[in-house]
């Protein structure tokens, strides 16, 4: 048994566990003087400093704010090439179809990533991942979906597997962009080889689809998802990014663990969200770095829902590395206060891929937290363009 006392801590500041929604979001426990005691990679005590038990071994922390480690619910982070030419194109006005037709655009992704061996995705992942950890990110989901031929998914998903080894990942099988032929061959294929393989192997948790006009139906999204359940995967959901067809609704309604993006949702895909048990998770990265609306993550709070908050990390429409910028620009674009926004990278953003034993700093849970710079705890949600996280633990360890 190993046991470590942490003290010298200015406020310990942490949701309670399990998700929250609706105003319960904005109710943090906040301990002044408070230390922590870790017992074999777990929470076995929190509270004042001067109540502490006593142990042999106690760590300083010098006086700064602690709060529980963030979960970023939604990254791409695995993809090779670039989207450096696009970029420039897109902010001299260029049109993405004109990005297209000359070859950008996603398609430049997939036709790089599938060209790119295991061990050049997990090189080039890599650097991301250990940007989005110091960021303050102990968990993070990572999805395939830039592969097309099942082959290059596989290859995208067993990069994850390697880099599973570093980083406490989780990895989701993303049916992403509808082939330009034989259309329903490939929905038959993913749901009679490609689902199948995945799940006999453990390469996935969870099968996410981009249900949208330009990309897969809400009957196509039903049969992949009914698909995922039927091998035992979870499901979650990319749906009103440009346009509501109903995703939302079917996601809630085949329990979903998160429906994302929800750019374009309105009161009948927020009524739905709140009403689920369903995590409706936002990222605010695509609204500042594509200038679209917004995510109504207010009104999505106000109406009762579980709201989460991820950095979407992606070369196309969110080169977002910094999952406390995440939580940060939630405050300034999506209108969540700063306790909701820390609620939404902790607890909702791990109930956003079916986990509940992390993202609140209580006895039990995992003991994966945050020491920050400063002995104020708002300067996470305040800073932009530093990093306030001083130090990492995972599971007790630096
Ligand atoms: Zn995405």
């Amino acid at each position: 048994m190993t046991e470590t006392l942490f003290t010298g801590i200015s406020q310990l500041v942490t949701p309670a566990s399990g998700p929250q929604r609706g105003a319960a979001m904005r109710e943090l426990t906040v301990i002044e003087n408070a230390a922590l005691l870790v017992r074999d990679g777990l929470i076995a005590w929190v509270g004042a400093e001067k109540e502490a038990p006593s142990t042999p071994e106690t760590h300083d922390l010098g006086g700064v704010a602690v709060v529980p480690g963030l979960v970023d619910p939604h990254t791409h982070a695995v993809w090779a090439g670039n989207r450096l030419a696009d970029f420039e194109a897109r902010v001299a006005g260029v049109p993405y179809e004109t990005i297209l037709a000359a070859g950008g655009g996603i398609r430049s992704s997939i036709a790089a990533t599938a060209a790119a061996s295991i061990e050049q995705l997990v090189t080039l992942a890599r650097p991301r991942l250990v940007a989005l950890r110091h960021s303050g990110a102990t968990t993070i989901e990572v999805k395939s979906g830039y592969g097309m031929d099942f082959e290059a998914e596989v290859r995208m998903l067993r990069a994850v597997q390697v880099l599973s080894h570093e980083f406490d990942l989780l990895p989701t099988l993303l049916i992403h962009v509808p082939p330009t032929e034989n259309r329903e061959d490939y929905v038959r294929g993913v749901c009679d080889t490609l689902i199948p393989e995945v799940a006999a192997e453990s390469l996935a948790t969870a099968v996410d689809v981009f249900c949208e006009a330009e990309a897969f139906s809400v009957e196509e999204t039903w049969r992949i998802f009914a698909a995922a359940q039927a091998h035992g995967l979870k499901v979650k959901l990319h749906a009103d990014q440009f346009h509501a067809i109903g995703g939302t609704e079917l996601a809630c309604w085949m329990g979903a663990l998160s429906v994302d993006h929800l750019e374009a949702s309105g009161p009948a895909q927020i009524a739905a969200l709140a009403a689920s048990e369903t995590v409706a998770t936002i990222l605010p990265g695509v609204t500042l770095h594509l200038g679209l609306p917004a995510a109504p993550g207010r009104a999505l709070i106000d109406a009762g829902a579980a709201v989460a908050v991820g950095t979407d990390l992606n070369p196309g429409s969110s080169p977002l590395f910094s999952v406390q910028m995440a939580l940060a620009l939630s405050v300034r674009l999506n209108g969540l206060t700063p306790a909701e926004a820390l609620t939404a990278c902790t607890v909702n953003a791990a109930a956003a891929l079916g986990l509940s034993d992390r993202g609140s700093l209580s006895a039990g849970m995992r003991a994966d937290f945050l020491a920050l710079h400063d002995p104020d705890w708002r300067e996470l949600p305040y800073t932009l363009g530093a990093n306030p996280v001083r130090d990492v633990f995972v599971k007790g360890v630096k």
